[in-house]
């Protein structure tokens, strides 16, 4: 399972119908919502 960034909810990647990429990395969200919260600013969510 992967961890929604934006929210922190559990999203099985396999499944995953809202997912983004940054950085090389993919990332999976639980809604539209989330990825587009994450797609408007990346850096909030992802910690280097
Ligand atoms: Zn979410």
């Amino acid at each position: 399972m992967a961890v929604d960034v934006v929210c922190r909810m559990s999203v099985d990647e396999k499944n995953a119908k809202f997912r983004s990429e940054h950085k090389g990395t993919q990332y999976y969200f639980c809604c539209a919502a989330c990825k587009k919260s994450f797609d408007a600013n990346p850096a909030r969510y992802v910690r280097n």
